[in-house]
């Protein structure tokens, strides 16, 4: 997939608006926890520096209700973020589009950062709003789009505003490019043996990413809640575990599909079972074969745990979307810190979808021995499912 790219973008001493995202996680002090988002982001803005750009920076966070200002959605705190890591000034707006606004980004000089107000205080940013888009869009006279956690949005700052530039002055900035590539070479040219480890809830949440993933792949490792619904299917007893039965037809039909086209699908081979779905659980280690009534699993076993592994020994390529088990309890992130251990360690590609998965990777200390994270989760599995990304289509030649 070819997409219009900054690089080849007349960029020197021109406004340029810069979509990013900065929904960064807080925690209850208001301070950052992880700002790797912002850091993301710090190539494209660098890089118009460089080329003396006036540079409008817009993001959303969280999700404010009814368009209107509240402090907590403020992004104050991103602003000085921006600050400590830029080392310059960094001018926060009072609003989006408000004549002050309008005004500051009028006067902006070159060298010069504003950052917008958080979008959503606009409420016709998620209702891709054609008259809030042309209002964005009147601010700069280029329009760069580097917020790949939010391009699966049709939104107005994301989709809306694209009509209002031409192919010469609209491009993907240098992390929506990074993100599409490596899915796109990991979904059209994987080096072989490529495996899918996918994990998570349920079923319903990924049937689209595995049908699409299927006939690309050489192996399909699963795990997490969505395990149970195919064991089900296979005619085992999964107690109180969390299962689709609407969905057992479907589950049936991936696994026949698997086989049709010679691809290994592996589910787990024994769990850690617990009581309730509680951190103070009583737990007991079993096979799947061995799951009592009124118990449910949580996690993958140690015996899986090594089953998997050795899947994973000679492969060259891995996708990782989705924990082993309930991994924000301790008692049931075993699983998943192991598996996060073992594809650190491979001598492959790997490559790790953004969400729960990128955050567990960080978690156990891991992140920087993936070949690849993905900064968005939704849209991670939106190109996992074959989708073009409605932020994306705009920039694309
Ligand atoms: P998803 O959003 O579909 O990727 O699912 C992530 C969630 O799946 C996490 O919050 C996990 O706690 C949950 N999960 C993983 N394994 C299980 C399980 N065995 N039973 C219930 N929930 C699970």
């Amino acid at each position: 997939m070819k997409l219009l790219s900054i690089k080849e973008c007349e960029l020197f001493q021109k406004k340029v608006f810069i979509r990013c995202d900065f929904n960064v996680p807080m925690d209850e002090f208001g301070n950052i926890t992880d700002d790797r988002r912002i850091r993301s982001a710090l190539a494209t803005i660098k890089y118009c520096l460089d080329q003396e750009c006036a540079i409008i920076l817009a993001s959303h966070f969280g999700r404010p209700k009814g368009g209107v200002f509240s402090q907590e959605d403020s992004l104050h705190h991103v602003a000085r973020r921006l600050h400590q890591l830029l080392k310059m000034d960094v001018t926060l707006a009072p609003d989006v589009v408000g004549d002050e606004t309008k005004a500051l980004a009028a006067n902006l000089k070159h060298g010069e950062i504003l950052l917008l107000e958080n979008l959503r205080f606009e409420i016709g940013e998620t209702k891709n709003d054609a008259a809030l888009s042309a209002q964005l869009a009147s601010l700069a006279e280029v329009y760069i789009n580097d917020a790949f956690g939010v391009s699966h949005r049709a939104h107005a700052s994301v989709a809306g505003i694209t009509d209002h530039f031409d192919a010469q002055h609209k491009a993907a900035g240098f992390l929506l490019l990074k993100e599409i590539e490596f899915f796109d070479t990991l979904l059209e040219r994987p080096t072989r043996p490529f495996a899918a480890i996918v994990g998570g809830s349920k079923v319903s949440g990924k049937l689209q990413a595995l049908l699409h993933l299927l006939p690309r792949v050489d192996k399909i490792l699963i795990g997490g809640g969505m395990a149970f619904t195919f064991l089900k299917a296979l005619g085992h007893d999964v107690g109180n575990s969390l299962v689709e039965d609407e969905l057992m037809e479907e589950a049936k039909e991936v696994m026949a599909e698997a086989r049709t086209l010679g691809v290994k699908f592996y589910l787990p081979v024994d769990v850690i079972i617990a009581d309730k779905f509680q951190s103070d659980a009583h737990t007991r280690a079993v096979s799947i074969q061995e799951i009592p009534d009124g118990w449910m699993g949580l996690d993958i076993g140690r015996a899986t745990v090594e089953l998997y592994r050795q899947v994973l020994e000679n492969v060259e390529t891995v996708l990782w979307n989705g924990p082993m088990g309930v991994f924000e309890m301790e008692k049931f992130a075993k699983g998943s810190n192991k598996i996060a251990h073992i594809v650190a360690d491979m001598d492959a590609t790997t490559v790790v979808g953004g969400g729960d998965t990128a955050d567990l990777v960080q978690r156990v200390g891991v992140d920087e021995d993936m070949s690849f994270i993905s900064t968005g989760g939704g849209a991670s599995l939106e190109l996992l499912e074959g989708k073009v990304l409605p932020g994306v289509k705009p920039l694309m030649k």
